[in-house]
C-alpha cells in the first residue's frame, strides 16, 4: 500500500470521488488547502464530474518485474549503459507485490512482462507465469541470461510469446554489434524452436523487438530478412530515443523525414511480404497513429520500493498524479484524471490533448521529432532564465503581491520547451485567479497546467471542482477506443492456426 501524506489523502480523496472522505479530513485540518476546501462547500449536491467516462479493466497488464541489467546497451534508455541496477536497496518486484495486483490480472487478457532492466533476471518469473496459465503472457528479453534450461523451464510455465531485443550491428544496440554475440544471440533464437519441438510445445511463439537509429536504419531489411529465415514473423521497431544530449544526433529525429522514407520502405516491403512490421504505435508505418492505441488498454505497474508500486496508463511518458499513482484499488481505473484523459482524447479536439500525448514516440512521431530537434538546437532559452523568473514570480506569490506574480509567471512560460515548468507556473496562475474568485479565468489556468504537466495532484483537485461548478453543457459523442485487442489476438489465432 502506498503511504501518502495529509495533502495527498485529500487530493486522492477527491480524485477517486471520496467527497465524504475529503470532507472529513479538511474538516479536522482546517489550514490544510483552504482554497480547495472553500471550492468544496459550493458544490454541495452538483453532479460529479465527468462520471460518464468511466470504462472497463484494461485488457493489458505490464509489469516490469526487474530493475537491474548486466547488457550494458549504449542506447539504453533506462541508462543501463553506464549502471547495473536502478535502485539501491530493490532489484527485482516480489511476488507479494505481483500478487497485489491479481485482480486487475483477473479481468485482463495478455500479462506482459517488460523490461527496466532484464526480465529474466528476476528470480520470480516462472513463480508469476505459474499464477497466469490462463492468460497471453509476454516477455520480453535480450536473450542474454536465456539458457537452454532456462527456456525449458518457460515451456513447462507455459509462456506463450518471448520477444527477444535486438538491433543487429550497432554499436549502439544490443550485444554492440559484437560478433560473437550476434552468433550467440541467433542460436539462442534457434534453440528455443528446437526445444519447443523437443518437448512437443507450439509456445512460445517468438518474435523481435528492434530499436532503429541512423545507425543500423540502412541494415534494417537484412535484419528483418536474418529473423524471418529463423522463423521469425513477427516484429515491432522501436525507435531509439536520445537518452542523451550527444546521442541525438544519431536517432532517427535528427533527419526524420529522410529515415521515415528510409524505414517506411523497409516496412511496406515486408509487409507486403507476409512478416508482420509494425511501430510500436501499433501503426504498420512510421506515421502518426489517429488515436492512442494504449489509452483505456493498458495499465502498466513499476515498482519502486519493496512497498511501492507506481502505475500508468499508456506505453508513453505521461505521468499519473501521484495521489492516485499507486492504483492500489480499482478506483483509481476511473478516477477524475484519467475520466479527464478519456474526455481529452475520446471527446476534445486534438489539440487539447496533453502536451505529452501531442509529442508522443508512439503516436505522434512528427512532433516528437520536431521537439526533439528544438530541444537539442541549443536555441532554447533567449533573454532571462524561465526557471530564475518563476522562482521570483513564486517568491511574489508567497508574498501576496498578486498582480507582480501574474505578470512574471506569465513571462515564465516564454522562450523554452520545458513542459513541466509550464505547467506548474499555468498552476499558480490558476491560484491566482481562485484566490480573486475568478473561477472561470481559475479553470481556463489548471486546464492549461494539467495538459502540460499531467501529474499535478492539486490542480486536477481544483478542476474537479470547478468542472462541477460548471460542468461542459453539452458532450460532444465519445469516440471509440483503439482495439487494440483486437489486432493481438488476430495474430496470437494466426500463429495458432498455423502451428496446431
Ligand atoms: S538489455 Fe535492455 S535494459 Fe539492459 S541495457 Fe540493454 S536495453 Fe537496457
Ligand atoms: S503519452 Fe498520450 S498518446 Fe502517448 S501513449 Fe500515453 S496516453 Fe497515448
Amino acid at each position: 500500500m502506498h503511504s501518502l501524506n495529509l495533502e495527498q489523502s485529500i487530493i486522492s480523496s477527491v480524485l477517486t470521488d471520496d467527497l465524504e472522505k475529503a470532507a472529513f479530513l479538511l474538516k479536522e485540518n482546517p489550514h490544510e488547502l483552504p482554497l480547495l476546501a472553500k471550492l468544496m462547500d459550493s458544490v454541495h449536491g452538483k453532479a460529479l464530474p465527468l462520471s460518464h467516462l468511466k470504462a472497463n479493466d484494461p485488457d493489458f497488464v505490464i509489469f516490469f518485474p526487474s530493475y537491474t541489467c548486466g547488457v550494458g546497451c549504449q542506447m539504453c534508455c533506462t541508462g543501463f549503459s553506464s549502471k547495473t541496477r536502478l535502485f539501491e536497496n530493490y532489484s527485482h518486484m516480489s511476488p507479494e507485490q505481483f500478487d497485489s495486483y491479481m485482480p486487475w490480472i483477473q479481468n485482463s487478457s495478455y500479462v506482459i512482462f517488460c523490461g527496466l532492466g532484464e526480465t529474466l533476471e528476476s528470480p520470480h518469473m516462472l513463480n508469476f507465469l505459474g499464477k497466469i496459465q490462463d492468460k497471453i503472457s509476454i516477455i520480453y528479453t535480450s536473450g542474454v541470461p536465456l539458457t537452454r534450461e532456462k527456456t525449458r523451464d518457460l515451456i513447462k510455465a507455459e509462456l506463450k510469446i518471448l520477444t527477444f531485443s535486438f538491433d543487429g550491428n550497432t554499436t549502439l544496440g544490443h550485444g554492440s554489434g559484437n560478433p560473437d554475440y550476434i552468433k550467440k544471440f541467433w542460436e539462442k533464437v534457434d534453440w528455443v524452436e528446437h526445444l519447443k519441438k523437443e518437448m512437443n510445445s507450439i509456445f512460445p511463439k517468438v518474435s523481435l523487438n528492434i530499436t532503429v537509429s541512423q545507425d543500423n536504419q540502412d541494415e534494417l531489411s537484412d535484419l528483418i530478412s536474418t529473423a524471418q529465415q529463423h522463423g521469425i514473423q513477427e516484429i515491432t521497431i522501436d525507435p531509439m530515443t536520445s537518452f542523451d544530449h550527444r546521442n541525438f544526433k544519431k536517432t532517427v529525429f535528427a533527419d526524420f523525414e529522410n529515415s521515415k522514407n528510409k524505414i517506411n520502405a523497409v516496412l511496406d516491403r515486408w509487409n507486403s511480404e507476409g512478416v508482420d512490421v509494425t511501430q510500436t504505435g501499433f501503426t504498420k508505418s512510421f506515421n502518426d497513429a489517429s488515436s492512442c492505441p494504449y489509452l483505456d488498454n493498458w495499465l502498466s505497474l513499476i515498482g519502486t520500493s519493496p512497498t511501492t508500486v507506481k502505475a500508468g496508463v499508456c506505453n508513453g511518458l505521461l505521468e499519473v498524479p501521484k495521489s492516485i499513482e499507486g492504483f492500489d484499488s480499482k478506483e483509481n481505473w476511473n478516477s477524475f484524471p484519467i475520466r479527464y484523459l478519456r474526455y481529452l482524447h475520446f471527446c476534445s479536439p486534438k489539440e487539447n490533448k496533453p502536451m505529452q500525448c501531442q509529442h508522443c514516440i508512439l503516436t505522434n512521431l512528427k512532433n516528437y521529432a520536431d521537439l526533439s530537434l528544438a530541444r537539442n538546437s541549443g536555441e532554447i532559452s533567449k533573454g532571462d532564465d524561465p526557471l530564475t523568473i518563476y522562482r521570483l514570480a513564486s517568491n511574489m506569490k508567497t508574498e501576496k503581491n498578486w498582480s507582480g506574480a501574474r505578470q512574471e509567471f506569465l513571462k515564465s512560460l516564454k522562450n523554452h520547451h520545458d513542459f513541466s515548468l509550464k505547467g506548474r507556473a499555468y498552476f499558480h496562475l490558476g491560484e491566482i485567479e481562485l484566490n480573486q474568485k475568478d473561477y472561470p479565468e481559475a479553470r481556463k489556468y489548471f486546464e492549461l497546467a494539467v495538459q502540460y504537466h499531467f501529474e499535478h495532484d492539486l490542480a486536477f483537485a481544483y478542476l474537479y471542482f470547478l468542472v462541477m461548478i460548471d460542468p461542459p453543457s453539452q458532450i460532444p459523442a465519445r469516440r471509440e477506443k483503439f482495439d487494440a485487442s483486437k489486432l493481438v489476438s488476430a495474430l496470437y489465432a494466426k500463429y495458432l492456426a498455423m502451428n496446431s
